[in-house]
């Protein structure tokens, strides 16, 4: 509990620096003083009633008597100005009260203290867009303060042996970004590997946007396709072409390429080390994103297999994208009874179109396995392969019933998950 005489001596500093004329800006007293230590109980009961009274005793106190002490100085009533640093001042002790004794602190200040109320974590809006890029993963995340991530660019539409599918996955997703992005500008652009299905549409987007950051990381730089520069390099001269910042996240870069603002915070998940199978298979060099607010967080793997997951140090989230579009070398049981997605998205193609007739994405055993974790009765049917995909028969594709929790771009089309950072995701 602060002590009479500590409230007493920084209430007289404060009073006699705004008695002291002229002194604009004015100081605040308090910031100078580390916050008493304060041990909160840890019975409910108990840590109540401490947190009551030690709120009040450091806050409703507090500006009364600042106010009737700045009276003192001239009789006058505070002025405007003298009342909002006043307000700053006893905010320091409402903050000391928020940190130790969280929400409960805070509700019982906004009730009793006559300051406003601290801001509550979250309310604004996250909106998590997955476009349906067919088999290829593209997803626009709009931060409660408006930056705007986008994560992986889905499929070139020119790839080969793919035809018209690759070219209409491509159109939409450029189409849809036109939309959701009116003023044509992107924070960052990430691309959590290499494959043609997640770069694909990188270079042009970085020609059509204007983007802060573009993010890759950092291997297999020259790669061809078909005898021409691959979708990195591409990617990588339309970034230097417009002087886009280029950012290397690898196991020895793990800086965010975005800063925390409020209540967000936009965090690179990656190995402290590449998988030993990273140099054969560029799906395990994928660098993960995970974004938190609040309760609500949303993680994404781009094409992370079992021996990448493993060594992601990251816990429980919200919102999953599927790592690998659903495949049964992705989101092993170990990675998922990590993470415990609450809400999952699985970005693939249709059964009989383009690139996922290859593929045969997603499994049923990866589905099963996942919708586990979120927690919904209801259920709404899926269709999943359960065969070997290399030899395909008649009746691999089945439609089993999922939680509604889990969403497929091939079955919903495009995807609007949003949160207040409540840690709940509702589909608009
Ligand atoms: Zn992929």
């Amino acid at each position: 509990m602060r002590s009479s005489a500590t409230f007493a001596a920084l209430l007289s500093a404060l009073t006699a620096c705004i008695a002291t004329p002229p002194s604009p800006p004015m100081p605040l007293p308090p910031a100078a003083e580390p916050p008493p230590p304060v041990e909160v109980p840890e019975n409910e009961a108990d840590r109540a009633k401490f947190c009551a009274d030690w709120c009040a005793s450091t806050s409703k106190p507090c500006l009364e008597q600042a106010q009737k002490d700045v009276e003192k100085t001239d009789g006058a009533p505070p002025s405007e100005e003298e009342m909002k640093n006043l307000e700053l001042f006893c905010g320091v002790t409402r903050a000391r009260c928020k940190r130790r004794c969280g929400d409960e602190g805070a509700g019982f200040l906004a009730a009793n203290s006559g300051l406003p109320a601290p801001a509550a974590c979250g309310g604004a809006k996250m909106k998590v867009r997955f476009y349906d890029v067919g088999q290829a993963l593209a997803a626009l995340v709009e931060l409660p303060d408006g930056r705007r991530i986008l994560v992986d660019t889905g499929e070139q539409p020119t790839r080969a042996g793919c035809g018209k599918p690759c070219k209409d996955w491509s159109a939409h997703l450029l189409a849809a970004l036109a939309k959701d992005v009116p003023d044509k500008k992107l924070d960052v652009v990430w691309t959590t590997h290499q494959h043609s299905d997640h770069a694909g549409n990188a270079d042009t987007v970085l020609k059509t946007f204007e983007v802060a950051t573009y993010v890759d990381n950092g291997t297999r730089l020259d790669e061809k396709d078909g005898g021409k520069p691959g979708p990195i390099a591409r990617a990588r001269k339309a970034a230097a072409d417009r002087g886009t910042k280029i950012v290397v996240v690898d196991p020895e870069h793990v800086a965010s390429p975005l800063a925390d603002v409020g209540d967000v915070k936009v965090r690179p998940v990656v190995p402290s080390k590449w998988p030993t199978n990273c140099d054969k298979d560029p799906n395990d060099c994928s660098i993960a994103l995970r974004i938190d607010y609040c309760k609500s967080s949303v993680l994404f793997t781009g094409d992370a297999e079992a021996k990448e997951e493993a060594l992601f140090a990251t816990d429980a989230v919200t919102l999953l994208q599927a790592g690998h579009h659903g495949s049964d070398t992705s989101s092993s049981e170990a990675f998922a009874a990590r993470v415990r997605p609450g809400w999952v998205v699985i970005s693939s193609g249709k059964k009989d179109e383009g690139t996922n007739r290859d593929y045969c994405h997603p499994r049923r055993s990866t589905v099963e396995r996942l919708e586990g974790f979120t927690a919904s009765q209801a259920k709404r049917p899926l269709e999943v392969f359960d065969g070997i995909c290399k030899k395909p028969k008649p009746g691999d594709w089945v439609s089993i019933d999922v939680s509604d929790r889990v969403f497929a771009t091939a079955r919903d089309g495009d995807i609007l998950l949003t949160t207040t950072g409540d840690g709940q995701f509702v589909r608009e």
